[in-house]
């Protein structure tokens, strides 16, 4: 084996299957027409076709290859929709053979869902044969008239449509290879999946291009197919998505096909769950925090918000605490004297300027360096009646309240 001439570049792409950034210069083809999609009319409309960027870069981890230049708005699905060639033989038998693999898996009475359905060519064989809902999206698609299923001429939205149909099998032949982002439409799939009740399974079909990498063959780099799946991409694609029951290949193994069951790591959804606790939580607390920091305003105390930038200006964002209603604010820092707090406006003072003229209650905005400016101020001889701060949505007592900032042991 000899080696290459010269060495591949590692380019921060994130990989749209895996999202490592490690790219590898992989194929530049250039500049070329629409290969699939174009449809021109005349040889001088074919010779002065636009010409688009064909910039084929490969993921080290995953192996996936991909167009970095694609853009989704150049390719006119509107216009003219993808046609496939269902009429070769063996490609016939390849997909009597995909019917019987999927009627094998579905239910009595079942739901299925085909993304990207075309004509509805595929779905209808296991519409014809087996009584149940089925459903083919496809916004550039035609439906032929008296089909066996429903057209939506529309995109399938996972988030609305999957759980308001809970199909049992929701089939993408020939659709992932033209999207920009297919492991974030998967993954959308799998999230969807994972908030119904039953087991939803995903098929997918891509052309595979394992052989391209033993034959060294160019054809399968076009414009219209952004993404190139090996085996090994394919399966990364479909890890993320659930539990992998299923992946082959056929047509000569040009073809790589999954079955894969949906669903999201436990760990996810708990963090999912978790995520919309917090969501809520952080509205409560700037309504609780937001009323007690009102009636501090209006007891006739004297307050002092302390702490002046980054984090503490945040805590003053976030609660209110504007310069009219609490005036004074103190820092340790003494480069931040003479400065102002960022939005609210407040000139930051000097602590030692509570020395003279203590307070009455000392709010501090930085929970992380609590315990320091508590032993700064017994220090600096600042006393003050309440030490408060921010803790589980409402602002604590320092002294008699429990919270994990206490000062360490003596
Ligand atoms: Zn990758």
């Amino acid at each position: 084996m000899s080696a290459p001439t010269s060495v591949s570049f590692f380019r921060l792409y994130p990989c749209p299957v895996c999202g490592v950034s490690a790219a590898l210069t992989f194929f530049d083809g250039g500049q070329a027409p629409l290969a699939a999609l174009g449809w021109p009319r005349s040889t001088e409309e074919a010779q002065a076709m636009a010409r688009y960027p064909l910039d084929f870069v490969q993921c080290t981890a995953c192996g996936h290859v991909w167009n970095r230049s694609f853009r989704y708005e150049a390719v006119p699905y509107r216009e003219h929709s993808n046609r496939m060639f269902n009429s070769g033989s063996l490609w016939r038998g390849h997909l009597a053979e995909l019917a019987e693999t999927t009627l094998a898996m579905l239910p009595q009475c079942p739901c299925v869902v085909e993304i990207g359905c075309g004509c509805g060519h595929f779905l209808q064989a296991p519409a014809l044969r087996r009584i149940g809902r089925y459903f083919g999206f496809d916004p550039n698609g035609q439906a032929q008239a008296q089909t066996c299923f429903q057209f939506e001429a529309r995109l399938f939205t996972p988030h609305e449509d999957l759980p308001r149909l809970a199909p049992d099998l929701i089939v993408m032949r020939h659709v992932l290879e033209h999207f920009t982002e297919p492991a974030a439409f998967v993954l959308q799939l799998a999230w969807a999946a994972s908030r119904c009740a039953k087991p939803v399974r995903l098929l997918v079909e891509v052309p595979c291009i394992d052989r391209v990498f033993s034959t060294g063959r160019l054809a399968d780099f076009f414009y219209e197919h952004p993404q190139q799946f090996g085996t090994e991409s394919l399966r990364t694609l479909l890890e993320r998505a659930g539990h992998i029951e299923r992946l082959w290949h056929a047509y000569d193994g040009e073809v790589a096909l999954g079955v894969v069951r949906l669903g999201l790591p436990a760990a996810w959804q708990e963090r999912a769950d978790a995520a919309a606790r917090f969501a809520q939580a952080s509205r409560q607390a700037k309504e609780t925090i937001g009323a007690q920091l009102a009636q501090l305003a209006t007891s006739g105390q004297r307050v002092v918000i302390w702490g002046g930038t980054g984090k503490a200006a945040a805590f003053m964002h976030y609660y209110g605490v504007d310069g009219e209603r609490f005036p004074c604010v103190v820092d340790s820092d003494s480069e931040k004297v003479g400065t102002y707090v960022p939005g609210t406006g407040q000139l930051i003072r000097s602590r030692d300027e509570l020395k003279a003229n203590p307070p009455d209650v000392v709010i501090i905005t930085t929970q992380w360096r609590a315990a320091d400016i508590v032993m700064e101020m017994r220090r600096e001889g600042i006393a003050a009646k309440q030490i408060l701060l921010e803790h589980q949505g409402r602002l604590i007592d320092f002294w008699h309240d429990p919270h994990p900032y206490a000062l360490p042991p003596m």
